[in-house]
């Protein structure tokens, strides 16, 4: 069993199809969907229908979220007020209620998965180095837990204490917890412009980080096109 983990979409179509294309060439039979499917990007309805289509375990995001709530979007900053407006108004009630559905954390086989973190998962909390994730792993009850919401692949292995390896190829050992980030699909911000996911070989136990070049020119156009603001295309040629 292989399966291909990934997640903060960001209506980035181009980005998404590439991953799935590459998951495919990499034998992969699993699909695990991290949340952030919509927001940012000019793809909403497309990814959300490409996602909701293949039926794989999905966890919401806070673009989820707030793409299927009315709440109002003053706190925001206002990039992203404007994009989640524009989102709101290009999804149908029926993707809407998909999204307002979504759990927010979610067991799949032996392991979790979740936007954030699991102590406080409604919160949104950022787990930008050990220090967060020791908070996540008192709350973690299966090995493998992984996540996404940085849009920066990290690995944290929790044994005697937490520390973090880099994201490239991870061996499973017992007696260890890992809390493990996948990265951006739609808007990676590792100074990485290509998409990132990772891929768990449950019988080698082991999990690859994969980086895959897209489409990004087509993906650029499109946001200038819908009127997006032009910081959202000129930030995924920065990976930032
Ligand atoms: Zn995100």
């Amino acid at each position: 069993m292989r399966t291909a983990i990934f997640g903060d979409i960001h209506a980035n179509l181009e980005a998404l199809e590439a991953v799935l294309e590459d998951a495919a060439s990499q034998h992969v039979t699993d699909y695990v969907c991290l949340g952030d499917v919509v927001g940012y990007n000019a793809d909403p309805a497309a990814c959300l229908n490409l996602i909701r289509d293949m039926g794989c375990p999905t966890v919401k995001g806070n673009h989820d979220m707030d793409a299927s709530e009315d709440y109002s979007l003053d706190s925001m900053n206002p990039v992203a007020a404007t994009a989640m407006k524009w989102t709101r108004e290009q999804l149908d009630e029926d993707q809407r209620l998909w999204l307002k559905r979504l759990r927010m954390v979610r067991q799949v086989g032996d392991y979790t998965i979740v936007h954030s973190t699991l102590d406080q998962p409604v919160h949104w909390n950022y787990v930008t180095n050990r220090f967060d994730a020791m908070s996540n792993f008192s709350y973690q009850f299966t090995q493998l837990c992984f996540h996404g919401h940085t849009h920066v692949p990290r690995v944290y292995i929790k044994s005697d204490k937490v520390r973090e390896v880099p994201a490239e190829s991870v061996e499973i050992e017992a007696n260890a917890k890992y809390f493990i980030n996948v990265g951006s699909v739609g808007q990676p911000r590792d100074g990485d412009p290509r998409a990132c996911y990772a891929i768990y070989d449950h019988d080698s136990n082991l999990i690859v980080f994969r980086r895959i070049s897209y489409d990004m020119e087509t993906t650029q156009k499109k946001i200038l096109e819908a009127g997006l603001p032009e910081m959202l295309a000129e930030r995924l040629e920065e990976g930032r």
